[in-house]
């Protein structure tokens, strides 16, 4: 209790810089339990899918219900991250009941998929055909989270995506850059939606109107999500999907009967401790929140944040935090999947003894001997936004199409894009004597994901909502963003904003941003590190929290993207 009690003195004397130990302490006595009701806050990768949830906030919605405005916005101004397309995880918390409750709407293979489709081709050839594309779970999840927990229709929360849809939004610098991709151009469709007159890419301020897009919300706000899993929708996209760069063999083979059968999964998160606070995050079919709590667990016996070498971005801290990586990512590799299809055994994962053994053998000085898993390509794109309102209740939630434009697929006359998600299988099935084949293409499952939504409590009083896109360096940056937030007492605004590191695989590969300091990276290399510098950014954090001190509300946005926090 004194630690924490000291703890939380820290972060505030961090953030409120200048403000006299006793005036904190008094502040202390004086706010103590207090829980006045707080401001409502939007952190998303875009202004306009902001305003769209502010907008929901203000005419009475609560957290819920602004998550599917600001969701569906993104589809409109963020269209190659996420949108019915695709999938999503949202992490929700009750405030009146204290409950934390995971929509799990990722998308599923098709009844007719086989553990081996994917084999005889490239990364790539899969990944830009239609024998990728997942039965999509963002529209039945968002709306099942709504009638479950939401105070306003579908269509209320539709809105605001409509008119940006049908009225158009200027391009932003990051959104025309991702237009420069191969992959928003393959198909006659997105060609004439992202291409102007001359074929070239859409640029910086180009008005960009999607009137197909606003067409298919409106049917849905007239028609409920059956119009998109049983109606006229559904069956564009079955026939969307028949699409293929690769010849017969890349043919999708979703039916009618896939799309009127999915149903997003309701799950109990994870829940782990790390530095006296609780963390709530994502299960199976993620891989993200079991890598996340076991490298905490990893590191809980290092002193990150407050000794010489193992503050941020420091040597020893950032050294021992690659390894506990390392070991999760090649736990990852080889146990994690959808819990429908295999047993992932969670008991020996994440078991505190298990855990505690290997965080011995992590040695400051020296790198681990390489564990043999390799990474295969995934996507790194998609989007993570954050929710809270003024009850307290909090969404965060982290959505994808997989990479970005997907599949590339827009399904002709209703202006989006389908995902590519089922690439997020093994490309070639590893099941055999060993190997439980936990993330091999099965029939009706949800492909092994890494994204990680994460609430973090202390005691019972919420503080943290954030996430992040990215692929597998989702697993990096939000365990970063726990160790700066958590261990070094930075502001979220500093947090976000900090250069990101991401160890892909068991054997290490570990991307680093340009920025990273220089000497930092020499010393990591002297200790054998694996690492490539990038000009990609590495994720995209959207932060909510509430001061535990003043319970004051607060938002970051990551400006690696058109990241926004707006208050109310
Ligand atoms: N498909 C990835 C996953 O579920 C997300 C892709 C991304 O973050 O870009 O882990």
């Amino acid at each position: 209790m004194l630690r924490f009690f000291l703890k939380i003195v820290k972060n505030y004397k961090r953030r409120h810089a200048g403000l006299r130990p006793a005036a904190v302490l008094l502040l202390l006595g004086l706010c103590g339990g207090a829980g006045a009701a707080g401001e409502s806050v939007v952190a998303a990768s875009h202004p306009l899918a902001a305003q769209a949830g502010m907008a929901v906030l203000k005419a009475g919605g609560n957290a819920v219900d602004a998550a599917a405005a600001v969701q569906f916005a993104l589809n409109v101004v963020e269209p190659q991250s996420s949108g019915i397309g695709g999938g999503a995880f949202l992490l929700i918390h009750l405030a009146k009941t204290g409950e934390n409750v995971v929509v799990d709407a990722r998308e599923t293979a098709p009844a007719a998929a086989t553990a081996d489709q994917f084999s005889a081709h490239a990364f790539r050839e899969n990944s830009e055909s239609g024998l990728s594309v997942g039965v999509p779970g963002t529209l039945a999840g968002f709306a099942e989270a709504q009638r479950r927990w939401g105070r306003q229709t579908l269509a209320a929360v539709l809105k605001p995506a409509i008119a940006l849809a049908r009225d158009g939004f200027a391009v932003t610098p990051y959104l025309a850059k991702s237009l420069t991709s191969p992959r928003a151009a393959l198909q006659p469709e997105t060609r004439a939606l992202y291409r102007n007159e001359a074929g070239n890419p859409l640029r910086q301020g180009f008005w960009l109107r999607q009137p197909e897009l606003a067409h298919t919300f409106e049917l849905i706000a007239a028609q409920g999500p059956d119009v998109f899993y049983r109606g006229e929708v559904a069956r564009a996209i079955v026939q969307a999907q028949r699409r293929s760069a690769m010849g017969p063999d890349g043919i999708g083979r979703m039916t009618l009967a896939d799309l009127a059968g999915y149903r997003p999964e309701m799950r109990t998160p994870l829940t782990g401790r790390y530095r006296g606070a609780t963390l709530v995050t994502m299960p199976p079919p993620s891989s993200g929140g079991v890598a996340l709590l076991q490298a905490l667990a990893l590191l809980e016996r290092f002193p990150l944040g407050h000794a010489p070498g193992y503050g941020p971005d420091e040597t020893l801290g950032t050294h021992v935090t690659i390894e506990a990586l390392r070991i999760a990512m090649a736990d990852r590799a080889r146990w994690l999947g959808d819990p429908a299809a295999t047993s992932v055994p969670l008991d020996r994962l994440l078991s505190p003894e298990r855990l505690a053994a290997v965080s011995r053998a992590i040695d400051p000085e020296k790198r681990l001997p390489a564990p043999p898993e390799l990474s295969a390509p995934e996507g790194r794109n998609t989007t993570h936004f954050s929710v809270v309102d003024a009850e307290g209740n909090v969404v965060t939630c982290t959505s994808t199409v997989e990479a970005a434009w997907g599949s590339g697929i827009l399904v002709p006359g209703y202006g989006f894009l389908l995902n590519n998600e089922l690439t997020d299988f093994n490309r070639v099935p590893r099941a055999g004597p060993g190997d439980p084949g936990a993330n091999d293409v099965r029939p009706g499952m949800r492909p092994r994901s890494s994204m990680a939504p994460t609430l973090v409590f202390q005691g019972r009083r919420w503080w943290l909502a954030y996430g992040s896109p990215g692929g597998p360096t989702i697993i990096s940056s939000v365990l970063e963003t726990t160790e700066e937030l958590l261990d070094d007492g930075l502001s979220g605004d500093a947090a976000v904003r900090l250069p990101r590191y991401a160890v892909l695989d068991g054997a290490g590969h570990t991307l680093v941003e340009r920025s990273m300091p220089q000497p930092l990276l020499d010393a990591l290399r002297a200790r054998g590190h694996l690492l490539q510098e990038t000009d990609r950014p590495i994720g995209s954090v959207q932060v909510v929290g509430e001061d535990p001190v003043t319970h004051e509300r607060w938002g970051a946005a990551d400006p690696r993207r058109d990241g926004t926090v707006l208050r109310y």
